[in-house]
């Protein structure tokens, strides 16, 4: 796919990434703005997100992310919309943009989105993640230190920084060139990946406390209801990086921890470490993500969304023997 080609003859392109944004969502939507501004910039660039965590506001053109709401709604149709890290179906307030725009593509790594939602599709399953295909997609000679640090963030945060096991050789090739173009990439990790607040620290450590083994020590679970939310005055984006924590426990294959979104609906993660695909159970859901890594929206109480997907969990640990 040549995205310059695409884009020659557009003078509006729109870019937007799913719903709750992560690192690499942030990365890999702001990479390619940057870089299509760099490339034309005659034209004009806009990046569409739900309200970010203020973590990634290091990255160049942050702040000029256009934040879903009302004046999306107000906003023309575009010549070229991406999608970036989801399917149109994730990108919120964005979908109808991507809906009405001449040429739609689609840059993804989701497995749950194999096939695709664009007129133009870049799927690579394998991927580590989107900001990696970004990185496949851009030519090399107008990269530069700001899209490098944007693309560089995406991937060490779908990565765990280079741990997981969707982290390839040719990710640690995409990873060293950028690394080259001179930005602080230790400072850019330690503040967008591993640094907390303190009321984050705080509320990991409730969920940590309050989490309980069950499947005879193969799946961790906890959750955080609203009442503790609203007492910490935090938000769904706080919470990330709770789940990775469980999934540490020795012994564990599968952690999941899910925060409550309203009443009797909460917002699920999913992690494992090596048997169960965890993005085949999301999907049976409504949800959907990667074999380790996947999430969905599940509505009951704690105890029924842990009993709905700790069947499947068990079955698909039955059938790998384990
Ligand atoms: P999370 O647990 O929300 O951090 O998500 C883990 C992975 O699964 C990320 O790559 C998400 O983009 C993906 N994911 C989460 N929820 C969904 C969903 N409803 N549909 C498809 N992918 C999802
Ligand atoms: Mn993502
Ligand atoms: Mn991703």
């Amino acid at each position: 796919m040549n995205i310059v080609k695409i884009c020659k003859d557009a003078k509006r392109i729109g870019i937007g990434g799913h719903i709750r944004p992560d690192g690499d969502c942030v990365g890999s939507c702001l990479g390619l703005s940057l870089y299509l501004k760099k490339v034309f910039p005659e034209k004009e660039v806009k990046v569409f997100l739900e309200k970010p965590s203020d973590h990634f506001s290091c990255i160049k053109g942050f702040k000029d992310i256009v934040i879903l709401g009302r004046a999306v709604r107000e906003e023309p149709d575009f010549d070229v919309f991406f999608a970036v890290d989801c399917g149109s179906e994730r990108l919120g307030d964005a979908e109808r943009l991507f809906k009405q725009a001449k040429v739609t593509v689609n840059i993804d790594h989701h497995i749950s989105n194999a096939g695709g939602t664009g007129t133009c599709n870049y799927i690579d399953p394998e991927a580590s993640s989107a900001s990696e295909l970004v990185y496949e997609l851009i030519e090399e000679d107008m990269l530069d230190a700001d899209i490098a640090a944007a693309l560089y963030m995406g991937i060490a945060h779908d990565t765990g920084v280079f741990r997981y096991s969707c982290t390839s050789p040719k990710t640690m090739q995409a990873a060293a060139k950028l690394i080259s173009f001179g930005f602080d990439f230790p400072g850019l990790i330690e503040e967008t990946f591993y640094e907390k607040t303190y009321v984050q620290n705080q509320i990991m450590g409730r969920a940590l406390l309050e989490s309980m083994m069950i499947m005879n020590g193969r799946c961790i679970v906890s959750y955080i209801d609203r009442k503790t939310m609203e007492f910490y005055k935090v938000t769904g984006a706080d919470l990330e990086g709770i789940v990775s924590q469980l999934k540490l426990t020795k012994g564990v294959e599968c952690a999941v921890f899910m925060y409550e979104i309203r009443s009797l609906q909460y917002k699920v993660s999913l992690r494992s470490s090596e048997k169960v695909d965890v993005a085949k159970v999301a999907e049976l859901f409504g949800g959907g993500g990667h074999k380790r890594a996947a999430g969905c929206t599940m509505n009951g109480t704690f105890h029924d969304v842990i009993n709905n997907l700790s069947v499947h969990m068990e079955e698909q640990l039955e059938e790998a023997g384990a």
